[in-house]
Protein backbone atom coordinates (compact mmCIF):
# COMPACT_ATOMS: atom_id res chain seq x y z
CA UNK A 1 0.00 0.00 0.00
CA UNK A 2 1.19 3.39 -0.93
CA UNK A 3 0.53 5.86 1.73
CA UNK A 4 -0.65 9.76 1.75
CA UNK A 5 0.81 11.31 4.28
CA UNK A 6 -0.93 14.35 6.24
CA UNK A 7 0.99 17.65 6.59
CA UNK A 8 1.60 16.77 10.26
CA UNK A 9 3.23 13.53 9.52
CA UNK A 10 5.22 15.41 6.76
CA UNK A 11 6.86 17.24 9.12
CA UNK A 12 7.43 14.44 11.59
CA UNK A 13 9.08 12.69 8.56
CA UNK A 14 10.95 16.40 7.72
CA UNK A 15 12.80 16.17 11.50
CA UNK A 16 14.18 12.80 11.06
CA UNK A 17 15.34 13.90 7.99
CA UNK A 18 17.09 16.57 9.67
CA UNK A 19 18.45 15.01 11.53
CA UNK A 20 19.96 12.28 9.18
CA UNK A 21 20.98 15.94 6.98
CA UNK A 22 22.56 16.94 9.83
CA UNK A 23 24.63 13.72 10.95
CA UNK A 24 26.21 13.71 7.28
CA UNK A 25 27.26 16.82 7.65
CA UNK A 26 28.85 16.98 10.86
CA UNK A 27 30.29 13.41 9.83
CA UNK A 28 31.75 15.34 6.68
CA UNK A 29 34.66 17.09 8.44
CA UNK A 30 35.98 13.82 9.73
CA UNK A 31 36.11 12.11 6.59
CA UNK A 32 39.71 12.06 5.68
CA UNK A 33 43.10 10.17 5.47
CA UNK A 34 43.70 8.17 8.85
CA UNK A 35 40.41 8.37 10.09
CA UNK A 36 38.46 4.95 11.09
CA UNK A 37 35.21 3.87 10.10
CA UNK A 38 33.96 2.55 13.15
CA UNK A 39 35.11 6.18 14.93
CA UNK A 40 32.46 7.82 12.33
CA UNK A 41 29.80 5.17 13.17
CA UNK A 42 30.03 5.80 16.79
CA UNK A 43 30.11 9.60 16.52
CA UNK A 44 26.61 9.17 14.52
CA UNK A 45 25.20 7.16 16.87
CA UNK A 46 25.41 9.37 19.62
CA UNK A 47 24.68 12.22 17.04
CA UNK A 48 21.81 10.86 16.83
CA UNK A 49 20.88 10.00 19.86
CA UNK A 50 21.89 13.61 22.04
CA UNK A 51 18.77 14.93 19.77
CA UNK A 52 16.35 11.76 20.68
CA UNK A 53 16.07 10.06 17.97
CA UNK A 54 17.04 6.36 17.48
CA UNK A 55 19.64 5.24 14.25
CA UNK A 56 16.94 3.47 12.24
CA UNK A 57 19.84 0.98 10.86
CA UNK A 58 21.05 -0.30 13.79
CA UNK A 59 19.14 -3.80 14.11
CA UNK A 60 17.00 -3.25 11.40
CA UNK A 61 16.88 -7.10 9.50
CA UNK A 62 20.15 -7.19 12.21
CA UNK A 63 22.18 -4.61 10.91
CA UNK A 64 24.92 -3.82 13.61
CA UNK A 65 25.82 -0.26 13.33
CA UNK A 66 24.05 3.36 12.75
CA UNK A 67 25.78 3.82 9.50
CA UNK A 68 25.92 1.83 6.08
CA UNK A 69 29.41 2.72 4.92
CA UNK A 70 30.87 1.64 1.50
CA UNK A 71 34.39 2.30 0.15
CA UNK A 72 35.43 2.43 -3.56
CA UNK A 73 33.66 -1.00 -5.07
CA UNK A 74 31.72 -1.42 -2.28
CA UNK A 75 28.03 -0.01 -3.85
CA UNK A 76 25.98 -0.10 -0.06
CA UNK A 77 25.68 -1.56 3.34
CA UNK A 78 29.19 -1.58 4.31
CA UNK A 79 29.56 -2.61 8.10
CA UNK A 80 31.54 -0.46 10.02
CA UNK A 81 34.68 -2.14 11.16
CA UNK A 82 38.19 -0.61 12.32
CA UNK A 83 39.20 -0.31 8.44
CA UNK A 84 41.08 2.97 7.89
CA UNK A 85 39.99 5.42 5.77
CA UNK A 86 43.05 5.78 2.70
CA UNK A 87 43.99 9.10 0.64
CA UNK A 88 42.00 8.44 -2.80
CA UNK A 89 39.01 6.46 -1.74
CA UNK A 90 35.68 7.52 -2.19
CA UNK A 91 33.12 6.61 0.40
CA UNK A 92 29.18 6.13 0.52
CA UNK A 93 28.13 7.21 4.06
CA UNK A 94 24.28 5.60 4.28
CA UNK A 95 22.27 6.96 8.09
CA UNK A 96 18.89 6.56 9.01
CA UNK A 97 17.00 8.28 11.85
CA UNK A 98 13.72 7.41 13.80
CA UNK A 99 12.08 9.42 16.19
CA UNK A 100 8.67 9.71 17.43
CA UNK A 101 7.67 6.74 15.15
CA UNK A 102 8.92 8.68 11.65
CA UNK A 103 11.89 7.70 9.62
CA UNK A 104 14.21 9.59 7.28
CA UNK A 105 17.00 8.11 5.05
CA UNK A 106 19.88 10.15 3.24
CA UNK A 107 23.35 9.12 1.83
CA UNK A 108 26.36 11.41 0.21
CA UNK A 109 29.32 9.68 -1.00
CA UNK A 110 32.57 11.69 -0.08
CA UNK A 111 36.27 12.01 -1.57
CA UNK A 112 39.34 11.06 1.01
CA UNK A 113 41.46 13.53 0.41
CA UNK A 114 42.03 13.50 -3.40
CA UNK A 115 40.49 11.44 -5.76
CA UNK A 116 41.07 10.44 -8.97
CA UNK A 117 39.38 12.46 -11.81
CA UNK A 118 37.05 9.75 -12.96
CA UNK A 119 35.76 8.86 -9.01
CA UNK A 120 34.80 12.53 -8.98
CA UNK A 121 33.65 12.91 -11.90
CA UNK A 122 31.08 9.12 -11.05
CA UNK A 123 30.17 11.28 -7.29
CA UNK A 124 29.54 14.25 -9.66
CA UNK A 125 26.98 12.78 -12.15
CA UNK A 126 25.55 10.50 -9.29
CA UNK A 127 24.68 13.71 -7.57
CA UNK A 128 23.04 15.23 -10.41
CA UNK A 129 20.56 12.17 -11.60
CA UNK A 130 19.40 12.27 -7.91
CA UNK A 131 18.53 15.64 -8.60
CA UNK A 132 17.09 15.30 -12.43
CA UNK A 133 14.77 11.81 -10.13
CA UNK A 134 14.02 14.33 -7.69
CA UNK A 135 12.89 16.78 -10.57
CA UNK A 136 10.72 14.23 -12.15
CA UNK A 137 8.88 13.66 -8.99
CA UNK A 138 5.94 15.73 -9.28
CA UNK A 139 2.23 14.86 -8.97
CA UNK A 140 0.62 13.48 -11.75
CA UNK A 141 4.34 11.78 -13.03
CA UNK A 142 4.47 7.70 -12.22
CA UNK A 143 7.07 6.14 -10.31
CA UNK A 144 9.17 4.95 -13.77
CA UNK A 145 9.53 8.68 -14.93
CA UNK A 146 12.23 9.03 -12.09
CA UNK A 147 14.31 6.35 -13.02
CA UNK A 148 13.91 7.23 -16.54
CA UNK A 149 15.25 10.26 -15.94
CA UNK A 150 18.17 8.88 -13.44
CA UNK A 151 19.39 6.25 -16.46
CA UNK A 152 19.04 8.30 -19.40
CA UNK A 153 21.11 10.98 -17.68
CA UNK A 154 23.85 8.36 -16.18
CA UNK A 155 24.18 6.52 -19.18
CA UNK A 156 25.08 9.42 -21.35
CA UNK A 157 27.99 9.40 -19.19
CA UNK A 158 28.83 5.83 -19.89
CA UNK A 159 28.22 5.06 -16.37
CA UNK A 160 25.69 2.07 -15.34
CA UNK A 161 22.79 1.85 -12.91
CA UNK A 162 22.29 -1.05 -10.31
CA UNK A 163 19.52 -2.64 -10.80
CA UNK A 164 19.37 -5.07 -7.87
CA UNK A 165 18.66 -1.95 -5.35
CA UNK A 166 15.80 0.68 -5.55
CA UNK A 167 14.64 3.54 -3.68
CA UNK A 168 11.30 3.12 -1.99
CA UNK A 169 8.48 4.54 -0.11
CA UNK A 170 9.43 6.29 3.69
CA UNK A 171 7.22 7.17 6.61
CA UNK A 172 6.22 4.69 9.64
CA UNK A 173 8.70 2.34 8.48
CA UNK A 174 12.38 3.01 6.75
CA UNK A 175 11.07 0.76 3.66
CA UNK A 176 7.29 0.67 2.60
CA UNK A 177 5.72 1.03 -1.04
CA UNK A 178 6.29 1.56 -4.01
CA UNK A 179 9.90 0.59 -4.54
CA UNK A 180 11.92 3.41 -6.55
CA UNK A 181 14.03 1.50 -9.21
CA UNK A 182 16.90 4.21 -10.72
CA UNK A 183 16.05 2.90 -14.60
CA UNK A 184 13.18 1.60 -16.63
CA UNK A 185 10.82 3.37 -18.99
CA UNK A 186 8.79 5.83 -18.64
CA UNK A 187 5.62 6.33 -17.50
CA UNK A 188 5.54 3.16 -15.23
CA UNK A 189 3.69 2.10 -11.73
CA UNK A 190 1.98 3.99 -9.61
CA UNK A 191 0.95 7.58 -10.38
CA UNK A 192 2.48 9.88 -8.00
CA UNK A 193 0.16 12.16 -5.39
CA UNK A 194 0.74 14.99 -3.46
CA UNK A 195 1.51 13.88 0.06
CA UNK A 196 3.46 10.67 -1.21
CA UNK A 197 7.17 10.38 0.62
CA UNK A 198 9.63 8.71 -1.20
CA UNK A 199 13.76 8.09 -0.69
CA UNK A 200 15.41 8.14 -4.46
CA UNK A 201 18.87 6.74 -4.62
CA UNK A 202 20.55 5.87 -7.10
CA UNK A 203 23.45 3.73 -7.22
CA UNK A 204 25.75 4.44 -9.75
CA UNK A 205 28.57 2.36 -11.12
CA UNK A 206 31.64 3.48 -13.11
CA UNK A 207 32.21 0.31 -15.29
CA UNK A 208 29.70 -2.54 -15.39
CA UNK A 209 26.34 -2.35 -13.83
CA UNK A 210 26.73 -6.37 -12.17
CA UNK A 211 26.93 -6.31 -8.42
CA UNK A 212 27.37 -9.65 -6.23
CA UNK A 213 26.41 -9.84 -2.10
CA UNK A 214 29.74 -10.43 0.43
CA UNK A 215 30.09 -13.98 2.44
CA UNK A 216 28.84 -10.99 5.35
CA UNK A 217 25.42 -11.25 3.83
CA UNK A 218 25.06 -7.43 4.13
CA UNK A 219 28.18 -5.85 1.51
CA UNK A 220 27.24 -5.17 -1.95
CA UNK A 221 30.06 -4.17 -4.10
CA UNK A 222 30.90 -4.11 -8.21
CA UNK A 223 31.82 -7.43 -10.05
CA UNK A 224 34.14 -5.70 -12.12
CA UNK A 225 36.12 -3.96 -9.18
CA UNK A 226 35.54 -0.55 -10.24
CA UNK A 227 34.35 2.53 -7.70
CA UNK A 228 30.26 3.44 -7.16
CA UNK A 229 28.66 6.18 -6.18
CA UNK A 230 25.44 6.37 -4.06
CA UNK A 231 23.34 9.46 -3.06
CA UNK A 232 20.11 9.97 -1.16
CA UNK A 233 17.30 12.29 -0.30
CA UNK A 234 14.47 11.56 0.79
CA UNK A 235 11.22 14.16 -0.11
CA UNK A 236 7.67 14.91 0.27
CA UNK A 237 5.78 15.38 -3.43
CA UNK A 238 4.04 18.49 -2.92
CA UNK A 239 1.26 20.38 -4.74
CA UNK A 240 4.75 22.60 -5.63
CA UNK A 241 6.47 19.87 -6.93
CA UNK A 242 9.04 17.60 -4.92
CA UNK A 243 10.81 18.61 -1.95
CA UNK A 244 13.83 17.43 -0.36
CA UNK A 245 13.33 16.99 3.03
CA UNK A 246 16.67 15.30 4.13
CA UNK A 247 18.73 18.54 2.77
CA UNK A 248 21.00 20.29 5.61
CA UNK A 249 19.81 23.68 6.61
CA UNK A 250 23.38 24.45 7.82
CA UNK A 251 25.08 23.30 4.77
CA UNK A 252 23.43 22.19 1.38
MG1 LIG B 1 19.67 5.09 2.87
MG1 LIG C 1 16.96 4.25 1.45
Amino acid sequence: MVRIRTKREVDLIATSCQIVADTLNMLADYVKPGVSILELDRKAEKFICSKDARPAFKGYMGFPATLCVSVDDEVVHGIPNDRILKEGQIVGIDCGAEKDGYFGDHAKTFSVGNTAEEKQKLMEVTHKSLMMGIEAAVPGNYVSDIGHSIQTYVESFGFSVVRELVGHGIGTELHEEPQIPNYGKPKQGYMLREGMCIAIEPMINLGHKDVKTDSDGWTIRTVDGQASAHFEHTIAITSNGPKILSQSVKNG
